[in-house]
Order: C-alpha cells, then structure tokens, then sequence
C-alpha cells in the first residue's frame, strides 16, 4: 500500500451505566482511534486500551503514546525505507514485544486491513474465510447497589434481548447466592462467571477456593480468571479440583502464554481479546493453537464500538471459537456509537459483507465526539 498518512484520534464515549467488576467500576469509555490513509481510499482501527486498564493491559493513555511514539515511527521509518510503500500488513505487529506496543500495533494492524480490504472491495470475513452468523454472548456486571434484585433485573434484560449465553462478574462476597438466583431464574441459560483474578488458593473463608468450588453446582460452562494472572500453576491446580472448567482471560498476553498455560492444563477454556495479544491475526494463530488442543475458546471483548465489534464477529467464524464471543451490540453499553453493528437476530451476529470491517463511521457524530485528533504524514 502507498500511505499518505495515519490519523490517530480520541473519542470520548460514555458507557450507558456504570459495570462493576472485581476489579474496579467502568463509566467512561474513551476510543483511541486509527484512520489510515493510502492507495486512494481510507480504513479505520480501534484500539482496545480502557480508560484504567486493567491488571495486565495499560490504560489508554499509555497506549496512545506508544501509538504515536514508537509504533508509529517504526512503521512511517518502514513506508520510508520502501519509497512510500507499507509492508505487508502482517509486518507491522511482529516486534511489538511489550503490552502497550501490542495493543497500538492491533490497532494500526486494524486500520491497514480495512483499508487494504476496501480497495480490494472484500470483507473481512471473506479475508478470514468466515461469514456465517455466529452467537453472540452479553456481559452483565456486578450491580452498584449489589442486591440480588437488580442483578436478576439485568439478567432478565439480556436474556429478553435474545443472548443465549451470559457472563457475570463475580468476586468473592459476590459469588454463590447471585450464581444461584439466576440459575434459578434461568435454568437453562448458558453461564459464565469472571471473576477478574480476584480470589486466592490460599486465602481461608470469604477469599478461598471453597467460594469457588460452590459454584460447581450451577453448571456453568466456566469460571473466568478467578486467580491472579501471573499464577498459571495455582490455575492448573485449580482446575484439577474443581468440576467447573477453568478459563483464562488477563493470564493470556501472548501467544506462547497461552501455549504454556495450555501445555500445564492451566486453560480448560481461553478467553481471547485480540487487541491484548497483538491483533486479528495474532488471535488467529491463537484460535488455530486452541482447536489444535482441544481448548474451546471465545472472542473476549473491551467495550467496544461497532467497529471493533464487527471485526470480532468476523473473527469469531474461525474453528477455534467454538463458544459465543462477547459480541452483543453495542447500542446496550454505549451512549453513542459512530460505527454500526449488523444487530443480534436470535442470538446470533452476522458480520458486515461489505467491502472492509464495517461500514465508515458517521461523520458528523464521529467529530461531535473526538476529543483530540494528530495527524501522522508519510515521509515525502
Ligand atoms: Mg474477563
């Protein structure tokens, strides 16, 4: 691709109400955006990073510098050294080696695809061989008030919207008595619980195993990162003991994380959020390592706008994703989106067929809410 330029900007979206987690409470969801500009048409690319981050994955204004630092240098140095011209696109995430560069690169990865895609007029699920509609989970978080009440309330919600599969946020306090009033309520709905790393093997009553071990009761299809992310061998024990698979989400930043997580019998289930382990492609590879293991594994997702989403829904047609990814519509937690998603239809997703990832963003609403925007020029 001949580039003329890269343009990174912020915008500043809200999230609908505030979602409780182990490890702390989102409100605000900033974007970091890439445009990038090149072979006469544009593509777009959404950065994963949150506004706090989290344990593992910095927050997004670490990763805007090191989008406008190193990241992008290396790659406007490479279209220099190439008379203009990009490399392939599968160059420009192989030397990120730390977690803000992974989640920049994703992000540019992202936006030369789209526009690669759109002036070869294809999708891309077409790209990735997929296009078939695929299910769709939702996420539900702990409520501020934590009662019981407004938890069945969301729960409800969810499952009227047609989500077969639902993910809630669990910690310890916060764990066997919700668990059990939504299987009650909902005795054949898919569950999930997340609980962020926040409980300890070690740890005697409210922290400690036994919490978990309670849950295995309910039949849920797995139990999310319960301990901290740099412990896969706790995890391995774990799952040795408990009837509930095991599913690791924070512990994999990398692909040879989830290959040694995988070997120690750590990661029953995989959790894979491809801005964290470096891009659409690197989940790719991901996704090929866990059908090869026989390790079920879904699309994990950030918050994200339709954008992000719709690449994701793409994404979510490949072999190794055998379960529903976090591919709800994004209308249910933003305020205000300047991309559209397909719509979930009987729990399932169809990713866009037009040419690119999704459709371009509305304009008018895309500069109403941009709250900083540099523009990157290639070299002459
Ligand atoms: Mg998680």
């Amino acid at each position: 691709m001949r580039l003329e330029g890269v343009e990174v900007r912020t915008l500043d979206l809200a999230l609908r109400g505030p979602v409780g987690t182990a490890a702390g409470v989102h409100r605000l969801r900033p974007v970091l955006l890439v445009r990038v500009v090149g072979d006469g048409a544009e593509g777009w690319g959404e950065c994963g990073a949150m506004a706090e981050g989290t344990a593992v994955d910095p927050p997004l204004p670490v990763v805007a510098e090191s989008l406008c630092g190193p990241v992008l240098g290396g790659v406007l140095a490479l279209a220099g050294e190439g008379g203009g011209h990009l490399p392939d696109v599968t160059a420009l995430t192989a030397g990120a080696a730390d977690p803000a560069g992974r989640m920049a690169a994703a992000a540019l990865e992202m936006a030369v695809l789209d526009c690669a895609l759109r002036v070869t007029g294809r999708s891309l699920a077409s790209y990735l061989g997929t296009g078939a509609p695929v299910e769709a989970g939702a996420l539900v978080g702990i409520p501020a008030d934590r009662t019981v009440a407004a938890l069945r309330q969301s729960v409800d919600e969810q499952v009227g919207r047609g989500y077969p599969r639902l993910r809630l946020k669990i910690e310890p306090g916060w764990d066997e008595e919700p668990v059990r009033a939504v299987r009650l309520a909902h005795p054949d709905l898919r569950l999930q619980v997340d609980a962020n790393g926040a409980y300890r093997l070690g740890a005697r009553g409210a922290g400690g195993a036994e919490r978990l071990r309670a849950l295995d009761e309910f039949g849920l299809d797995c139990i999310e990162q319960p301990l901290a992310p740099d412990d896969l061998e706790a995890h391995a024990h774990l799952a040795d003991t408990l009837f509930t698979p095991v599913c690791l989400d924070e512990s994999l930043t990398s692909l040879g994380r989830l290959e040694a997580a995988v070997a120690m019998g750590a990661c029953e289930v995989a959790c894979l959020k491809p801005a964290r382990l470096g891009g659409l492609l690197a989940a790719r590879r991901a996704a090929e390592l866990c059908r090869a293991a026989g390790v079920p594994a879904f699309v994990g997702g950030f918050f994200e706008t339709g954008l992000g989403r719709s690449a994701h829904a793409a994404l979510a047609g490949l072999d190794g994703f055998a379960l529903a990814g976090d591919l709800s519509d994004p209308s249910g937690y933003l305020e205000s989106d300047p991309f559209g998603y397909p719509g979930v239809v009987g729990g399932r997703v169809c990713p866009p067929t037009g040419p690119g990832i999704s459709p371009p963003p509305d304009p008018d609403l895309l500069d109403r809410l941009t709250s900083d925007l540099r523009w990157f020029p290639a070299p002459a």
